[in-house]
């Protein structure tokens, strides 16, 4: 996968709430082009897999509830300086300090609800967008 993508998921608490629409508009908007998308909900399998990396942490039992608790919108994302952008896009991970104007400032509630996910390297963004999507299905 190019290094120009990261991948994304809107999580349950967002979809709730009805922000699907509203969040992808500010991810286009950025200029964020979206070369894969679905609408879709994790197994318990598949939120223990893709959180694998925080298996010991202490809220990884609430944060594996949570991300199975409701549907997602998972979607791979183009953009030059992918990664990194869109990071500063969604703004840190507790909202409490995202900055203004921040995909999280705007639609999160708290550190464990925070409405949206990105990839945290050019590798991660590989491996997460290959575990929710064929080749078939990014254009
Ligand atoms: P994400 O990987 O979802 O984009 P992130 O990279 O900003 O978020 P991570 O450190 O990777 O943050 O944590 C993964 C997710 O675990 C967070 O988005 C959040 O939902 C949850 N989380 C992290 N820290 C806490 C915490 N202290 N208490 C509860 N949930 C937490
Ligand atoms: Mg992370």
């Amino acid at each position: 996968m190019s290094t120009n993508r990261t991948f994304t998921m809107i999580k349950p608490d967002a979809v709730k709430n009805g922000h699907i629409g509203a969040i992808l508009e500010k991810i286009t908007a950025a200029g964020f082009k979206i070369v894969a998308m679905k609408y879709t909900q994790l197994s318990l399998r598949d939120a223990q897999e893709f959180y694998g990396v925080h298996r010991e942490r202490p809220f990884f039992g609430e944060l594996v509830e949570f991300m199975t608790s409701g549907t997602i919108v998972a979607a791979i994302l183009e953009k030059e300086n992918a990664v990194e952008d869109f990071r500063a896009l969604i703004g840190a991970t507790n909202p409490a300090d995202a900055a203004e104007g921040t995909i999280r400032k705007m639609f999160a509630n708290s550190i464990g609800e925070n409405a949206v996910h990105g990839s945290d390297s050019d590798e991660n963004a590989a491996i997460e967008g290959s575990f929710h999507f064929s080749g078939r299905e990014i254009y």
